[in-house]
This record gives structure tokens, sequence and C-alpha cells, in this order.
């Protein structure tokens, strides 16, 4: 059997599965990539995302494998930063504090092997910040604007020559049919396109406003102020289990009240609009693959979804790993891939 000449399909146009649809076709070139989805930039839930690198263990039964998927976002993310692209790509490299009321210090190796000038908050740093605030850290990492960043990859993806098409997968047999490796990049879509019990929503709201002044991001228990490019995100709520899109004005006010408390400034800052979205919770981010039979062959379906509330952080990670699981079945399967 031979790669090329075949298909892949990638279900999903969000962060996942625009990363996936980049690395594939990246290391399989001759191959044809459509990326099918319902949403597209601006209308995706990546796209609300505060878009922030914070590597975070606790998403997979296997640690071992989420440090990797940190690690090769992290550099792939620093890589883009040093490049030419990454005003276009809207990725840069932002300082700021993490702190809590509850904890004086906050745990987490990751941040401090992986992320530049880590360290401790001081006595100095606190004075800053309202009295509640007892401790955390200070770190600078990537912060990847979605908003910049979905439009990049899409086009990208494009002038290589991969296929999007603006479809509704209802089902995944009528796919199959059709190609030869299917990925399921399609986020809370998994529910009811697979039947996966396992996922349910984390309901997001967050505001959005102008606030040019603001140039570091600030985490403060349950309310955060990131920067993006062209406007900065107070947010972010977490209901479990809930569906419902409509912006709760009890949870405007609380955002609103817990960040001009942090910063006063934001006072003054102009309301753009709210916006509202649902994150891909699963207790263990979905990563595996299997064959399907189809008429006289076999497709191969793979799973990449249940990001939670990592998605942006964990996207190229993930898609890595998609990517040596393709190979290495392939390779198994003496499926033979060709590369320019
Ligand atoms: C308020 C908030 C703040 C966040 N901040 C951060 C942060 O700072 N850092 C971080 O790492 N993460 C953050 N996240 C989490 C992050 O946004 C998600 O983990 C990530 O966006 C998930 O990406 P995804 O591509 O899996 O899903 P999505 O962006 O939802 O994309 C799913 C895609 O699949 C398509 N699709 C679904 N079903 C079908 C179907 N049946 N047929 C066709 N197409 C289908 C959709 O159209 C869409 O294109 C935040 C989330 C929220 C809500």
């Amino acid at each position: 059997m031979t790669l090329e000449g075949k298909e892949i399909a990638i279900i999903g146009a969000g962060i996942v599965g625009l990363s996936t649809a980049l690395s594939l076709q990246e290391e399989f070139p001759l191959i044809g990539i459509t990326v099918f989805a319902d949403k597209f930039n601006d209308e995706t839930l990546s796209a609300g995302s505060g878009g922030i690198f914070r590597p975070e263990l606790n998403v997979h039964y296997d640690s071992e494998r989420v440090r990797t998927w940190c690690r090769d976002s992290f550099s792939y993310f620093m890589d883009l930063i040093k490049s030419p692209e990454s005003a276009k790509a809207g990725v840069q490299l932002l300082s700021g504090f993490h702190m809590s009321s509850m904890f004086s210090e906050l745990k987490n190796d990751l941040v401090e092997e992986l992320l530049p000038e880590w360290r401790k908050l001081n006595e100095k740093d606190l004075q800053l910040f309202p009295k509640h605030l007892k401790g955390g850290q200070f770190y600078t990492t990537p912060v990847i604007d979605c908003k910049h960043y979905l439009p990049w990859m899409k086009s990208k993806f494009e002038s290589r020559g991969g296929k999007t098409i603006r479809e509704h997968i209802s089902s995944l047999d009528e796919i199959v049919k059709r190609y030869d490796i299917v990925v399921n990049c399609c986020g809370l879509g998994a529910k009811h396109l697979v039947n996966d019990d396992m996922l349910s929503p984390v309901r997001g709201q967050t505001i959005i406003v102008k606030a040019p002044w603001i140039k570091h991001f600030y985490y403060a228990d349950e309310v955060y102020v990131i920067p993006g490019v062209d406007c900065v995100t107070l947010g972010g709520i977490k209901d479990y289990g809930s569906w419902k899109m409509d912006v709760n004005t009890y949870q405007k006010q609380f955002i609103w009240d817990k960040c001009t408390e942090l910063l006063p400034s934001l006072k003054k800052a102009e309301i753009m609009y709210d916006w509202v979205g649902l994150r891909p919770f699963r207790p263990s981010i979905r990563i595996d693959a299997n064959f399907i039979k189809r008429q006289d062959n076999y497709s191969l379906i793979v799973n990449n979804y249940g990001h939670g509330s990592h998605g942006v952080a964990l996207s190229w990670g993930t898609a890595q790993d998609v990517k040596r699981m393709i190979q290495k079945i392939m390779v198994k399967e003496n499926f033979t891939i060709s590369k320019l």
C-alpha cells in the first residue's frame, strides 16, 4: 500500500484542527488534505480564548506524554515568535503575574522548567495588587491571539494546496467512504459525532475591551486580564456542564468588579463586546487511532479532541502526537510514505 495518492480529511478548523492540518501537510506534502468544518476563524471557540501558553499536566492520565506535548508546543511557539511571521500570526511574548488569595506559592514544575523569567512573587510585587492576594509567580510566555492566528494558519494551509470546505459532518460513515485517513478534531462536536459521553462543556464568558495601555497579563484566582493584538480579554468563568450561550449579566458584573479591583485603570477601558464559549472538557484528552472497514478496504480514524481549558497551549504538541501516530501506523501497516 502506498500513501501517495491517498486523501486525508480533518474535521474541525479550530486551533486543534488547523494545527493538525499544517503538521500533516508539512510531513506528507504529496498527500491531499481537506479540512471540513461548520465554523471557521472568528466563529470558533478557539477565537475567543485568552490564548496564553501555560503548561498544565492535569489533562491526560499519561503525564510524560503531556510533558512532550507542552515542550513541543512551547518550542514551536518560541520559534514562531523569533520568525518574521510572528506579527501576522498574532503570536507574541508577554510577561505577567499569576496570583492567588489562598496560596503563597503556586507549584507547577513545567512552568518553572520552560518559561523564561520565572520567579516567585515577592513583597514588592504584591504591594501592586489588592491585599487579599497572598503570593504567586511572575513569568514570560507566548500569548497566541487566535483572532489572528487561525486565519494565518488557514491561509498558510491553503497556499500550500490544502482544501477547506464549510460542511457539517453528521456521521463519520459518510466521510469514511470518501477518505483513507480521517482525523477528528471537532472539539465539543465530538460528543455527537462519535457519541463520547466523557466529553462535556465547560462554559466560559469574557468581556473584550480596548485598553492599549495594558502590556502584561494578570491572573488572580478566578479572573484574568490578557492583552491580545488589538484588544484585552477579561475573563473567564468555568461553568461545568452548562450549554448556555447567552451572556449572564451577574457573571459579567463579577468579572468587571474583580478585574477593575485588580487593575483600576480598566475602569477607563472601552467595552467592545461580551463573549461566551464552551470548552471541550474531557478527563483525559483523546488521541488514538482505529481502522474502520469500508467496502473491501480500511480507513484510519484518528481522534484529537477534548483539550478543555488548554487547547491553545497544547495545540501544536498534540498535533505532533497525531503526526507520529500516523507515521508509525503507516509503517507498521506497510504503507509507503512518500516525501518530496
Ligand atoms: C474563556 C476561555 C478562555 C480560554 N483561554 C485559554 C488559554 O488562555 N489558553 C489555552 O490554552 N486555552 C484556553 N481556552 C481553551 C481553548 O479555547 C480550547 O481548548 C480550544 O479552543 C479547543 O480547540 P478545538 O480546536 O478543539 O475546538 P474549537 O475551537 O471548538 O473547534 C472545533 C471545530 O470543529 C468544528 N466542528 C465541530 N463539530 C463539527 C461537525 N459535526 N461537522 C463539521 N465541523 C464540526 C467546528 O466548526 C470548529 O471548526 C479558553 C477557553 C475559554 C472558553
